[in-house]
């Protein structure tokens, strides 16, 4: 049926057709053996042919790479197939610039599918969908049917496009079937297979006007009807004279972020894109005198900020960079809890929001600064971890900013990304690496690139928070370890039960002592205590009350000692103050203070209540004594003395030793 009616419309004998060099290229073609030369040939018979042939190659051509001079070199760039078949579009288009369907705005028909081929072939080339010529002759010829219903039944055309006037495709559809039994799709189906375009083409121009949502095999033909999908929607809000702030341009730009996320396009890549098809859709139209919008106006918002002016055009590089990452991450998650705190610095105001608006999205925490001072003041007040700047800025630049933030010690551990204009030369970049920035970005740029940056710099931070965290916990250990040396070595010097220096500790003290005696000529005497008939104590109350009274006489002693004496635990129930720069008067009032205070104190503890007495021995350093063992044997034998006294006494040594006998 649908055969017929294509037949039918074809024996009309006024369907759109290539003339001239459009035919010839057709024909040339059909042969398998053509060369390319033939077809340059051919296509050169029509200078203004050759001119957009080689615009095509040159604007889909990658950066740094030498300008196609020649259609053959066109050719090789674009391949024979996709020169052929764009330059079959051209043809049509010259040849059908106005016609006898009162209802159909040509201008407007052509004007659309230019804006279309236009963004069929940027969004190809940006998303890697497809290949860009056969996008654009795509985008050019895939609604040729309505020119063809145009020609063939002017008059009823006319009327219905007229019934359906800004109504949907779906509904144009319709109504075209209900009064042709064919619809305007189809027929651009029937006409490029029989242009010979490719399955790809023909495929790709059904599917998008079925809007079948159903998993097809051929993938070229779904991606290629997806890229002809945003190609038709940009095409038209291009062409539409909505207010940006109108419903239906929000719903339009809606429907189109849809569309173009199926091609991992993202709204920023998106507005940009838009922005550089706008551009390209006038230059075309100058070319082909077909009536364009200028600064058309698009975008969504907040990244309206941008709209109807781009962050920039890409490199081809990018935009292979672009088309391969996966779609941005609404949150970022960051693996130390705290969040990565971002300051934004740029005075172009429109930048500063679009930069912010994508970095809070992907959760980070962002402070914006309008100027280089700002954004300074900013950086030392917050510390933050992250600073995006501009390169040229009035009052303080990037790099100013940046060698101040640099010599200051908060200054040290932020990460700065600087923004460069592509006309910043690479020794200018030696020099902002010089001053201290850590990566940059040239602009234009886009959001992905951007966040790629941001987030190589966030996992420097993380590395740092780590270390820092790392050398937190090392210093903890450290300061804990001495700490623990500093306790077990007053361990090892304290007697436990009283808490006095315990023998080692007065060992440690005399030699000291005695050294700095013998250095200064300072008196050193020594007084030994022994508690009396101690042994009782313990037989009598026990151990544990042996202890008790141990510890009340160690507190007693402590208390009476003068400062700058030091008594410690000797051993047993003996005891020994160290009288430093004391000379045997003084060690005798010492040992005086002591006896009397210790038989003074009434020791109450549970089951015992009572007084103790000691006995004291007393000695000085002097000639006779050579050594600090003489001095201490010396101070013993005092005690003996004492004990052999009555007990409760003080004597002075040195004195004999003891007999065995005695
Ligand atoms: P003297 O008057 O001749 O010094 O008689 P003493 O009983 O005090 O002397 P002796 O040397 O015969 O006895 C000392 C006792 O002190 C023996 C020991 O059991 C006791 N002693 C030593 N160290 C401790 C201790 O840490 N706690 C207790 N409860 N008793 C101790
Ligand atoms: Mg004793
Ligand atoms: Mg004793």
């Amino acid at each position: 049926m649908l055969n017929h009616k294509f037949e039918e419309l074809r024996h009309a004998g006024n369907l759109p057709s290539p003339s001239g060099v459009g035919l010839a290229i057709l024909r040339l073609t059909q042969n398998p053996d053509h060369s390319i030369e033939e077809l340059a040939r051919c296509i050169q018979a029509d200078p203004a042919l050759t001119g957009r042939l080689l615009r095509l190659a040159n604007s889909s051509s990658r950066a740094g790479v030498d300008p196609a001079q020649t259609v053959t070199q066109a050719a090789m760039r674009l391949g024979i197939r996709a020169v052929r078949n764009v330059a079959l579009g051209f043809t049509l288009v010259s040849a059908h610039r106005g016609g006898m369907c009162a209802g159909f705005d040509y201008d407007r028909y052509w004007s659309e599918s230019l804006a279309r081929a236009v963004a069929a072939s940027a969004v190809a080339a940006r998303a890697r969908s497809s290949d860009p010529a056969e996008a654009f002759t795509c985008g050019l010829l895939s609604e040729i049917g309505m020119l063809a219903l145009a020609s063939v039944h002017a008059d009823a055309y006319g009327r219905v496009l007229g019934e359906t006037a800004e109504r949907p495709l779906a509904e144009l559809l319709e109504a075209e079937r209900r009064a042709f039994q064919i619809h305007h799709v189809e027929i651009s189906a029937g006409l490029m297979s029989e242009w010979g375009l490719s399955r790809a083409i023909t495929g790709a121009v059904s599917l998008w006007a079925s809007q079948s949502t159903a998993e097809i095999e051929e993938s070229s033909q779904q991606c290629l009807a997806w890229t002809l999908d945003v190609a038709t929607r940009i095409a038209e809000i291009l062409r539409s004279d909505r207010s940006h702030e109108s419903a239906e341009h929000v719903s339009a730009w809606t429907s189109l972020r849809e569309s173009a996320e199926r091609l991992s396009i993202d709204e920023l890549v998106l507005a940009e894109l838009c922005a550089r098809i706008s551009r390209e859709w006038q230059e075309w139209g100058e070319q082909f005198r077909i009536p364009t919008r200028p600064n058309a106006d698009f975008g969504p918002s907040p990244p309206a900020a941008i709209a109807g002016e781009p962050v920039g055009a890409l490199h081809d590089e990018e935009t292979r960079v672009v088309a391969s990452v996966e779609p941005v991450r609404e949150e970022t998650s960051h693996k130390s809890g705290d969040p990565i705190h971002v300051l934004i610095v740029d005075d172009d105001v429109r930048l500063l929001r679009l930069v912010s608006f994508h970095l809070e999205r992907a959760g980070y925490q962002v402070s914006t600064a309008e100027d280089g001072k700002a954004g300074l003041q900013l950086a030392i007040e917050q510390r933050p971890d992250i600073v995006v700047t501009d390169w040229v800025m009035p009052e303080l630049s990037g790099l100013e900013m940046c060698k101040s933030l640099r010599r200051m010690q908060s200054g040290h551990r932020a990460y700065v990304l600087l923004l460069t204009a592509r006309e910043e030369e690479e020794d200018r970049i030696v020099d902002a690496f010089a001053a201290g920035i850590d990566d940059y970005i040239t602009k234009p740029f886009n959001a992905r690139i951007l966040l790629a940056r941001v987030q190589a710099g966030e996992r420097l931070i993380e590395l740092q928070r780590q270390v820092e965290a790392d050398k937190r916990v090392r210093m903890k250990q450290v300061s804990d370890m001495s700490l623990l040396t500093r306790r077990l070595r007053a361990a090892g010097l304290t007697d436990i039960l009283t808490e006095l220096p315990n023998r080692r500790s007065a060992m440690q003290r005399l030699d000291q002592e005695w050294d700095a005696s013998t250095n200064t000529s300072r008196p050193l005497s020594v007084v030994m205590i022994d508690i009396d008939h101690f042994k009782q104590i313990n037989d009598e109350y026990g151990h544990a009350i042996g202890d008790k009274v141990l510890q009340a006489t160690a507190e007693v002693l402590r208390k009476k000692t003068r400062r700058g004496d030091i008594v410690c635990r000797w051993g047993g129930e003996e005891f020994v103050v160290i009288n430093v720069n004391s000379d045997l008067a003084g060690a005798r009032r010492c040992a005086e203070r002591l006896r009397a205070s210790v038989e003074a104190n009434e020791i109450f503890c549970e089951g015992f209540r009572g007084r103790v007495t000691v006995s004291l021995g007393l000695a000085e350093r002097s000639p006779s004594i050579f050594d600090l063992e003489a001095l201490i044997k010396a101070a013993d034998n005092a005690v003996y003395d004492a004990k052999r006294s009555g007990r409760n006494t003080i004597r002075e040594g040195p004195s004999e030793p003891l007999s065995e006998s005695a």
